[in-house]
């Protein structure tokens, strides 16, 4: 089995039961819906499936929110446009239907942060404009690179602070429905300080949601202020198309092996995300530079991979994910599990028996480590150490479960609370029967909090049973 979890963005190429169901059997293990693209309407015909298939397959695919954040976007064109090398465009306040001569964006008082002689990308980097002249209407710009527009493509302008607030109506409208319609993660887009984070928490304290927090690195600013951006979320997204219009591309690497260094420090998961299999929008295979990138994200210590407009408009949504769990599989042989990054937790009774579950497990070649959790925590720590072996979490609450998707390694079944160890240990091993095959004299290592049901989060409890 995998360890690497895949998000899979969705869209009208995998809306649909019997490609998401295909996908889903092929490695995808969280669906993505971005509120930048779907409707409500949309967005709930992906919950439903996600339940259904959830229910049928015995899975636990988690639900990601991402959200539209202080995205400056063009606005809507009638039929894609062609912006033409040479020529010029209007970018203006007014709220019109754009042609190939004046287009809106969403955020009109943006404009006037922007002087002539700023640099204009459109939707990242594709395009690119040079403001050329100002007024109290918009924008005069010149096109520097054309090619062909559609709606809503996001706007990057290099060095100008346009003052966009983080959080709009228009996202406080959609973090409170991701609060109330099974979001188990909230990717918050352009994060640019802990502030940002902790506006977010408060709304979601409101709203009584535990949905985890994943800042998407995209700006400058955010790398600045990334070892607080890092504490005070659950897990970070590198994602790497905003980014690389933000940063020279040639930075992008070494970018993303810091951020994965970083988070496997911290004990916070990561994921590599935009244009891992971008040839498979049109192509049935990937490329030799595709395959060899989704490798070296795995390499680095990552938890998690991302598609995005390979699966939601893409040609080959199932073959994508075939493809990227083939590739993560393979390539997590070479890990170096022994030395690859640790956290640096300070020593306590949880860390120390989590370190003696990984060294037990990867001595004696364990098949699988069944973590007993109530919260997640004793299988999010072990993880965070990189055993050779998978884990099974065994969780009474769903919500646990669907957290623990995107979390390397770790796999998770429903299993209630049992007030004596030795009835926890049975059902556990019961459960990871119909998980796994096991053999006679097959090793696993069981390990939670006991008693399992302790208010408290800890981990002291290690048993290794031979089958
Ligand atoms: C990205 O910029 O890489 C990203 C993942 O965000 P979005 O898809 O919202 O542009």
């Amino acid at each position: 089995m995998k360890k690497t979890k895949i998000i899979c963005s969705i869209g009208p190429a995998s809306r649909k039961y019997d490609v998401m169901k295909s996908m889903v059997e092929n490695g995808m293990n969280v669906a993505r819906i971005n509120f930048s693209h779907a409707t409500e309407i949309e967005m709930k015909e992906t919950v439903d499936l996600v339940h259904k298939i959830n229910k049928e397959l015995k899975t636990n695919i988690g639900i990601l929110y991402d959200t539209k954040g202080p995205d400056f976007r063009t606005g809507k064109v009638k039929e894609d446009i062609i912006l033409k090398e040479g020529n010029t465009i209007k970018l203006v306040k007014d709220d019109i239907i754009g042609t190939s001569e004046a287009i809106t964006v969403n955020y009109k008082d943006a404009l006037d942060k922007i002087n002539i002689d700023d640099i204009i990308l459109l939707e990242d980097g594709l395009m690119k404009l040079l403001v050329i002249d100002k007024d109290l209407k918009g924008l005069t710009c010149s096109i520097i690179n054309g090619g062909v527009l559609g709606s809503r493509k996001g706007i990057n302008v290099p060095g100008v602070n346009l003052e966009v607030p983080f959080i709009s109506d228009e996202d406080m409208k959609d973090i409170t429905y991701a609060c109330h319609h099974d979001g188990d993660f909230l990717a918050l887009s352009f994060v640019s300080s802990k502030e940002d984070i902790l506006e977010v928490k408060e709304i979601l304290k409101k709203e009584n949601s535990d949905m985890q927090i994943i800042s998407k690195v995209e700006s400058n600013t955010a790398l600045s202020n990334l070892d607080d951006i890092i504490k005070y979320s659950d897990g970070i997204m590198v994602a790497r198309g905003d980014l690389g219009v933000e940063v020279p591309m040639k930075e992008l690497p070494i970018i993303q092996k810091q951020i994965i260094e970083k988070c496997r420090k911290a004990g916070k998961f990561c994921i590599v995300a935009t244009e891992m299999l971008a040839s498979m929008y049109t192509s049935s295979r990937p490329t030799r530079a595709e395959v060899t990138d989704i490798a070296n994200a795995v390499l680095d210590g990552t938890d998690a991979v991302m598609l995005s407009g390979e699966t939601t408009t893409g040609k080959y949504p199932i073959d994508a994910v075939k493809y990227m769990a083939e590739i993560v599989e393979n390539t997590e042989k070479y890990i170096d599990y022994e030395n690859i990054v640790k956290p640096e937790y300070e020593a306590d009774i949880t860390d120390t028996i989590a370190r003696s579950v990984v060294d037990a497990s990867n001595m004696l070649d364990v098949k699988v480590i069944v973590a007993a959790t109530l919260s997640g925590f004793t299988a999010e720590k072990i993880s965070n150490l990189r055993p050779k072996t998978i884990i099974l979490a065994a969780c009474p609450k769903e919500k646990v479960a669907h957290h623990l998707s995107l979390r390397f390694g770790v796999y998770a079944t429903l299993l209630p609370v049992y007030e004596s160890t030795d009835k926890m240990v049975e059902e556990a091993i019961k459960k990871t029967k119909e998980f796994i095959s096991l053999k006679e004299n097959d090793l696993i290592v069981i390990t939670g909090g006991f008693p399992n049901n302790a208010p408290v989060k800890r981990t002291n409890f290690l048993k290794i049973e031979r089958i």
